[in-house]
């Protein structure tokens, strides 16, 4: 008589967790996808570093690093997700909102996602030349600012940092090759 249950409430089981797992994504997907963002900024020849912006769960936004070819210093990563995050959400403060970024946010950065309240930044890669997430300085944590965002480092730290060492081992070895060509070889 009930040979037909357990299969549906399997089916139901299965239904409700998928559900749960699409609305509680790990720190590795988000990271995933700002890898994605990341390969983008590399197709243009500019240094891979990516952003997401989640909201409750939800992607918002995505960004890339690109200030070469808009020849403008603030275009990194985060700022492009910040910026198109705030546009889509109508408010320039996003208290609900994390960020997940490939590589350690620099002061700048850091700045603007104080200014938007941000409640958590999780980032890949440390960056012990500019980091400002803890490597150099913690803008993050700085108490006598008037807002703190909590800062987590290292998710997928690997695959992060071996995207932007392919990177600039590829750019050597083309400054070497054509060296004239290259007034400013790294
Ligand atoms: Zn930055």
């Amino acid at each position: 008589m009930t040979q037909g249950k357990p299969p549906e409430t399997a089916a139901a089981t299965s239904v409700e967790s998928s559900v749960q797992s699409s609305t509680e994504k790990s720190a590795e997907h988000w990271m995933q996808l700002a890898l994605a963002a990341a390969r983008q900024a590399q197709l243009l020849g500019e240094v891979p570093v990516g952003a997401v912006l989640v909201r409750e769960g939800q992607l918002v936004a995505a960004g890339f690093n690109r200030p070469i070819s808009t020849h403008d210093p603030s275009a990194h990563a985060e700022m492009a997700a910040l910026r198109e995050g705030a546009r889509l959400l109508g408010n320039y403060r996003l208290p609900d909102c994390e960020l997940y970024v490939t590589l350690e946010p620099c002061a700048m950065c850091a700045g603007a996602m104080l200014h938007a309240r941000l409640k958590k930044v999780i980032f890949g890669a440390h960056d012990p030349k500019t980091g400002a997430g803890g490597s150099v300085i913690n803008l993050f944590g700085e108490a006598q600012l008037n807002h703190q965002t909590v800062v987590e480092g290292g998710v997928l730290a690997q695959e992060c940092g071996d995207l932007l060492k392919a990177f600039f081992a590829a750019r050597r070895a083309a400054a070497r090759a054509a060296p004239k060509n290259n007034p400013d070889p790294l």
